[in-house]
């Protein structure tokens, strides 16, 4: 479904990415791992057109898209749910949501899909009338994915959803990835929290200071005792 071919991403003189090569297939979730300012996020950029790779390539559905523009590549059908979240603090969460559906005119199509936003996260039903910036961490991270999913996307890419939530809501935020993965969509996740993306995920790749070092299924990562010791805290 989604291939980045030797993917080389730059900030300036920053060497982002330094070659990238991967695949993710259709229903599946895979995680990329590593450490802080490895790149995780700047792959996830690329891939949704926000920042574009200067070299290689990026497939989706056997298209380049590495050179389109952010909205074309949303309205083909890839959702990003960025790092911290960024809803929109002095918007509703109900004006957040229908933010998110800017590609669809269709009134009905748009109330349909808020209905299944609010179905997922019922608390967001519940404070849909409520300013963004006054949701707390767990309900803005449902709001995010919430407004991601207002697009229909058949892959989802996620950056950090458990970032700074407390333990029960990133099981609630995980649980719900199972599910939305279940319910069709493919998943690319990028997490700090190795431990539970391996537990998620059916195939993982570690990125350290832009280049991959290891990838396979998520069993065999979570088992090799190089990465228990750099990203499962050891054993
Ligand atoms: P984190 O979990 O800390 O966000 P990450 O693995 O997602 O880490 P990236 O955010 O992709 O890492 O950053 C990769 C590299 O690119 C880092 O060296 C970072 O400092 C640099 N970088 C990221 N964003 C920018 C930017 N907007 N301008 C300049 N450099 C950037």
């Amino acid at each position: 479904m989604l291939e980045l071919k030797d993917v080389h991403t730059y900030y300036g003189h920053i060497h982002a990415l330094q070659g990238i090569s991967l695949k993710v297939n259709e229903g599946e979730i895979v995680t990329l791992i590593g450490a802080n300012g490895a790149g995780k996020s700047t792959t996830l950029r690329t891939i949704s057109g926000m920042v574009k790779a200067r070299r290689g390539e990026v497939l989706y559905q056997g298209k380049p898209i590495q050179r389109l523009d952010a909205h074309k590549i949303v309205a083909m059908g890839i959702g990003h749910v960025p790092e911290g979240r960024r809803i929109f603090p002095r918007l509703t969460v109900e004006e957040n949501l229908e933010i998110g559906a800017f590609l669809e005119s269709d009134r009905k199509i748009v109330q349909e899909r808020k209905e299944y936003a609010f179905q997922l996260f019922p608390r967001l039903y519940e404070r849909r009338t409520q300013k963004g910036g006054t949701l707390s961490g767990g309900e803005q991270q449902m709001l995010a994915i919430g407004r991601a999913l207002m697009q229909n996307p058949k892959l989802l890419l996620m950056d950090e959803p458990s970032m700074g939530l407390a333990p029960v809501l990133v099981d609630f935020i995980f649980e719900t990835i199972q599910n939305l993965n279940k319910a069709g969509k493919t998943i690319l996740l990028v997490e700090q929290n190795a431990r539970i993306a391996l537990q998620i995920a059916h195939r993982g790749y570690v990125l350290q200071t832009g280049r991959l070092t290891f990838s396979g299924p998520a069993a065999e990562l979570a088992a090799r005792p190089e990465i228990q010791e750099a990203y499962l805290g050891g054993h």
